[in-house]
């Protein structure tokens, strides 16, 4: 059948479980150990089948049942306007299909080619504040350090930590002494060439900023993330406060509610690296957005916490951006979704050269999701 229509769309949530409980950052509560991924699986009439993250409603499935699947998705384009809200299984889809990876339908929407299995390199995001209970110091920043140490053993290299405890869970001068313990502990425990990432979610302000760089220069810190709300004023004062000093930590941006001139303020220098939500924006926004960056020489870094399925969907977009610069890697096991054709070693998540994303569900178990709290839609 050469352009099928939707037949079903089956809906739910999978839960799977962090290795272990994730605190605070600056402006929100306990993260809990729980990660929860909405998944939409979308069949075509002819049997076919792609899954993927989805925040699509009922009523917007049922006015998907019906619609030619090149109306939705071509790799010319991607994936039009009325295919957003099942956007992944639109890919995975595409991809079952044609039997090529995601990644080979990203490179050939840039009118590039890409063999061969791929390699993304990505880094652990879990070093979250876990260490409010702590009165000391130097107990804290071992915690922490030994979270890192965790990561190394699962086969992470390049790491990022919250910061900001000052801004609202601890004191002021207490929560940014404690930061820089921390950051300082965790530069010991990974060693000195894994990429240390800082991640005040926008907890700081640029005085604060000044004396955590200038108290950690020597841990070399290869990003600082939101330390305040994105301000092209602030960021160009700290970019020129840091070329005076030579100190050389990129400012990455533009997760959440990302300003609206933020790629102006990108292609001006302010910001080095941009991180669009992989799950708000989607792949073919993101494809834009990378083409767009790669031509400035701007990075590339989606924003992905809180999803096993994203881990995974970020990996493919690596090869084809020529700037992007990590997967944001929040693990979990999650029963329904099976990942074991990827793997994560020295730091590089290996990448399946298998049709779509290269992932599989367990049918029994989403069913059962499908029926406890999801819908199925069909024609
Ligand atoms: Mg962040």
């Amino acid at each position: 059948m050469n352009n099928p229509r939707i037949a079903s769309i089956e809906w739910g949530v999978l839960e799977g479980l962090r290795p272990r409980n994730a605190g605070c950052n600056s402006r929100l509560p306990d993260h809990g150990p729980t990660m929860r991924d909405a998944i939409a699986r979308v069949t075509l009439e002819d049997g076919t089948s792609g899954f993927g993250f989805s925040r699509v409603k009922q009523p917007q499935a049922e006015a998907l049942i019906g619609q030619r699947l090149d109306e939705l998705i071509s790799v010319e384009q991607g994936v039009t306007a009325a295919g957003l809200p099942i956007e992944f299984p639109l890919w995975d889809l595409l991809g079952q299909r044609t039997g090529k990876p995601v990644y080979a339908l990203a490179a050939e929407y840039y009118g590039k080619s890409l063999d061969g299995p791929q390699q993304a390199k990505c880094y652990d995001t879990t070093l979250y504040f876990d260490d409010l209970h702590i009165a000391s110091d130097e107990e804290a920043s071992q915690l922490i350090a030994e979270e890192a140490r965790q990561g190394w053993e699962r086969g992470h290299r390049a790491f990022k930590m919250k910061v900001g405890r000052g801004g609202l869970h601890m004191p002021l001068e207490a929560g940014t002494a404690r930061d820089i313990a921390v950051i300082h502990a965790v530069r010991d425990a990974v060693g000195p060439d894994a990429p240390l990432m800082v991640d005040a979610n926008n907890g700081w302000n640029v005085n604060l900023v000044k004396r955590v760089l200038t108290e950690t220069a020597d841990c070399h810190l290869f990003w600082l993330e939101e330390p305040f709300h994105e301000d092209p004023v602030l960021y160009g004062h700290l970019q020129n406060w840091m070329r005076e000093r030579g100190l050389l930590v990129l400012l990455a941006d533009g997760e959440g509610h990302a300003a609206a001139p933020l790629l102006d303020w990108a292609q001006a220098g302010a910001i080095d690296v941009i991180q669009y939500d992989l799950r708000d924006i989607g792949l073919t926004k993101w494809l834009k957005v990378g083409q767009k960056l790669d031509s400035w020489s701007v990075r590339s870094a989606p924003h992905n916490y809180g999803s096993n399925f994203g881990n995974h969907a970020s990996c493919h977009l690596s090869g084809v951006i020529e700037h992007f610069t990590f997967v944001e890697w929040d693990h979990a096991d999650t029963p329904g979704l099976d990942t074991s054709a990827y793997s994560l070693s020295e730091g590089q998540i290996n990448v399946p050269d298998a049709p779509g994303f290269g992932l599989a569900l367990d049918d029994a178990i989403f069913q059962l999701v499908v029926q406890r709290d999801g819908y199925q839609v069909s024609a």
